[in-house]
């Protein structure tokens, strides 16, 4: 599931393929898309940076304009040298430049911004992104959970992008767990050791993330060998009532918050 670590992981492999490159080629087989004209407006410019704000991706270009694209539950960004890319897939957007092919697939969220236009809202409105290497996680969630109503459930906050960004919904009961609090908890009762060891536990998986392409793997099965790949096994996310890692008592799932997202969670190793 694309989380912040897909985000910056992308971010790190177009800076080292695209970044310099001019575009040679755009299109689009979606007509949601195509109706921007980013087949024609996208040629001939020069991609300068690739950057992640929280989950959102942000190509910026020798034009001044920028592509910012979100990459929703089920979007990919695929990088592909040159002769390896397949044709003849719907995409939503793709960019040839010497040697590379980027594809957008499955999710129409993307916008070519004109020189000196703002972000998007949703992206101005983003919290401290917790892998932004000049943000230090601990201190940023504890400050950022203080000041946001005392009576929300930290399950919910950790997923609200405005207070933190870059934090799924995998990660988010992944970390609570490795942090032994309970998601329903309010967060005007978290303590700041809470909220710092939180913050880390949860910028520790997102980082390990980056590194791993495949599903989110938080957990690996004794004698798992990491040149295997990652495992796709979690602690908690996925495994409700299958027995706790930890305790064997059997993991708990639920909805919470407005967009009820499910929140998995032991409910004895989690206080
Ligand atoms: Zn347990």
């Amino acid at each position: 599931m694309p989380e912040g670590q897909v985000s910056h992981r992308n971010a790190g492999r177009f800076t080292r393929c695209l970044v310099g490159q001019t575009i040679a080629e755009a299109w689009s087989t979606d007509p949601r898309v195509r109706a921007q004209r980013l087949d024609t407006r996208l040629v001939g410019e020069t991609i300068t940076a690739a950057e992640a704000r929280g989950k959102f991706h942000i190509l910026r270009f020798s034009s001044g304009r920028t592509l910012v694209s979100h990459l929703m539950m089920s979007g990919a960004w695929h990088l592909y040298a040159n002769d390896t890319a397949p044709a003849g897939r719907p995409v939503m957007l793709g960019l040839r430049v010497p040697g590379y092919v980027a594809t957008l697939v499955r999710c129409p969220n993307v916008q070519l911004l004109e020189p000196g236009a703002p972000l998007p809202g949703r992206v101005k409105a983003l919290g401290p992104d917790m892998l932004d290497p000049e943000v230090d996680p601990g201190p940023a969630l504890r400050a950022a959970l203080s000041a946001i109503t005392p009576g929300r459930e930290i399950g919910e906050a950790l997923l609200d992008q405005r207070v933190v960004c870059g934090i799924g919904n995998v990660y988010k009961s992944e970390a609570l767990f490795l942090s032994g609090v309970d998601p329903w908890r309010p967060v005007g009762s978290i303590t700041p050791a809470e909220a710092e060891a939180i913050g880390q536990t949860a910028t520790g998986l997102l980082h390990t993330g980056t590194l791993r392409r495949g599903p989110i793997s938080t957990y690996d099965p004794p004698g798992w060998l990491p040149s295997w790949g990652p495992s796709g096994q979690t602690w908690v996310y996925g495994r409700h009532r299958k027995p706790c890692r930890r305790c064997g008592t059997a993991v708990r799932a639920h909805g919470q918050g407005d967009t009820h997202r499910t929140t998995y969670w032991c409910p004895v190793c989690q206080r």
